[in-house]
């Protein structure tokens, strides 16, 4: 064996070491970043390549090389393609990587490996292999058949598109991540140079010095793990500011088409994908209704942040985002597109409903409480203070309720409530107020309504209550109400209208209940729904 050889043996041998040491290493590490699993099996596909090429330089004989050679082929034709894949998980483009994508990127190099082990039948990979030389080192030259072009073109594709990628990836790379980035690039340079050398017959006569370059891009590898945090530092930077971000992210360019996107964004924004990327932005959020559509759209060329919170429909269902747009840019300050950011505030948003729903709504009936009808009906009467409209009250209460309750039962008593409730809203126009006083009591606020108006509107609510008894599980239950009805004059408070009301409706009791009373310049009067006027005999108020 001469030195030269002697030296090449004993360099793949050590590369054979190194990818094992590296395989346990990367191991080792393998959850510490989504591309780590491939990198493993690029280590240990290398680690086979190399011991296999090692074995048969170590055999005597031609068919023991051959032999080996197949054992080699278990890893050589895999390792491209994971390389491949490891890059684009690097450079952050792991969205390439679909299942289908990566059993059609390995079906080549799977019938390589069946092609290679089957070669003596049909000479589809090698053509012929002859001894060369007939030295202690056995030696041989190699003819490649139809497949072995098919297997060197994948081979060298997947390394070229690989290094075009990290390449791309120059600009938008970080300083700290430097020598991660130049030990991928000549991972995967080296490995090219040599077979490039070897194929065009540069190297020794039967040698091939790609095993060989594997102890030098294993160590770099091996030194990159352990003293620079590859496999963590590189991916991490992004995975963990892009990727797992909660929040969505959409960075387009000048001409507000898609660039990128996180996971998150593709949960928000229905129908968005890797096929939206090249996309105009209206495009993508066309189906985000058209509040969402008009701010994307508006904030085309923003000079600076904006943030908005809107709603809109994602999967079915309403929800609700927080939605930034700021411009992004170039390293020299140059404006180079935007970026979107989606923040989900859909719960913080729903409490925040919930909460007023609470606040303002009466739980049993679903009309405005109390207080928040007291809050819309002074706002009301500001209105009616500054525009001089008609402005009416109506308060009525439910007539011996107390029997309805001991009777039926409370069940009973609350279905009264809610029938009541929907007898008063058939009757609302836009912009009247209806709310629950207090337990049997409802009130409304009817702006634009006189007096008269306002008291035939409550007899048709009395009539309507007396003329449909609650369906109820121990038959029809009549239920018959006061009313008392008032007209807002200039200068009333709110507090004096219901005081008036209450007469009114005090009144109403006092007369029998089920009928209507009004309250007109100090008295109350009953309201008769014959002859649809008021009566001028005052009945007695109370005091
Ligand atoms: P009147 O004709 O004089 O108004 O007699 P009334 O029985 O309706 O009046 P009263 O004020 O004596 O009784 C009101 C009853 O309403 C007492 C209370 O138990 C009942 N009530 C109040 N709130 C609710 C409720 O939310 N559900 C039910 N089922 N009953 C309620
Ligand atoms: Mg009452
Ligand atoms: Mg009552």
């Amino acid at each position: 064996m001469s030195n030269f050889n002697f030296v090449y043996t004993v360099l793949v041998c050590m590369a054979g070491a190194m990818n094992l040491l590296l395989t346990a290493l990367a191991y080792h590490r393998r959850n510490d970043f989504a591309g780590a699993r491939i990198f493993v099996a690029i280590a240990a596909f290398s680690a086979v390549y190399v011991f296999g090429t090692a074995l048969g330089m170590a055999g005597d004989s031609l068919s023991s090389l051959i032999w080996w050679t197949k054992v080699s082929y278990l890893g050589l034709p895999f390792i491209a393609p994971c390389s491949l894949i490891m890059i684009l998980y690097f450079v952050g483009f792991e969205r390439w990587v679909t299942r289908l994508r990566v059993a059609l990127l390995f079906a080549i190099p799977v019938i390589t490996v069946a092609l290679v082990w089957t070669n003596e039948r049909h000479h589809l990979f090698y053509q012929r292999i002859e001894a060369l030389g007939d030295g202690p080192y056995p030696l041989a030259s190699v003819v490649g058949g139809p497949w072995y072009l098919v297997q060197g073109s994948l081979t060298f594709l997947c390394l070229a598109a690989a290094t075009v990628l990290l390449l791309q990836g120059w600009e938008r790379l970080k300083a700290a991540y430097l020598p991660q980035y130049m030990v991928m690039l000549i991972g995967q340079l080296l490995p090219m140079a040599c077979a490039f050398l070897y194929l065009i017959g540069a190297a020794p006569p039967g040698i091939d010095p790609v095993p060989a370059s594997m102890s030098i891009t294993a160590t770099l590898y091996i030194w990159a793990i352990l003293s620079r945090g590859m496999l963590t530092a590189a991916p991490i930077a992004r995975e963990n500011l892009f990727e797992c971000l909660r929040d969505g992210v959409l960075v387009l360019d000048l001409e507000d088409r898609l660039v990128d996107f996180n996971q998150a964004a593709s949960e928000m924004v229905d129908g968005l994908g890797p096929s939206s990327i090249g996309r105009p932005l209206a495009q993508l959020f066309m189906g985000a209704g058209p509040e969402a559509l008009a701010y994307v759209m508006e904030g085309a060329n923003p000079p600076g942040e904006t943030v908005k919170d809107l709603k809109w429909r994602r999967a079915g269902e309403s929800g609700y985002y927080q939605i930034r747009s700021s411009p992004v840019q170039k390293r020299g300050g140059q404006v180079a597109g935007r970026m979107i950011m989606l923040i989900d505030i859909t719960e913080r948003m729903l409490l925040q409903e919930g909460l007023r729903r609470l606040a303002t709504i009466d739980g049993l009936t679903g009309t405005a409480n109390r207080a928040h009808f007291m809050e819309l009906s002074r706002k009301e009467l500001e209105r009616f203070d500054s525009l001089q409209h008609s402005l009416s009250f109506i308060l009525l209460d439910v007539d011996h309720f107390k029997n309805i309750n001991d009777r039926y039962g409370h069940p009973c008593g609350d279905a009264a409530l809610r029938h009541i409730t929907d007898i008063c809203a058939a009757h609302l126009r836009e912009g009247d107020v209806l709310g629950r006083y207090g337990g049997e009591e409802f009130v409304l606020c009817l702006p634009g309504i006189g007096l008269l108006e306002a008291a035939r509107l409550a007899d048709a609510i009395r009539l309507d209550i007396r003329s449909r008894p609650l369906a109820s599980s121990s038959g029809p239950v009549a239920i018959t109400a006061s009313f008392g009805v008032t007209e807002a004059v200039t200068g009333d408070t709110l507090t004096e209208l219901l005081r008036q009301a209450d007469r009114a409706l005090y009144a109403s009791k006092n007369a029998g209940r089920d009928r209507v009373h009004l309250f007109r310049e100090s008295v109350t009067l009953p309201y008769d729904q014959n002859d649809q006027t008021v009566h001028e005999t005052p009945t007695a108020a109370a005091p």
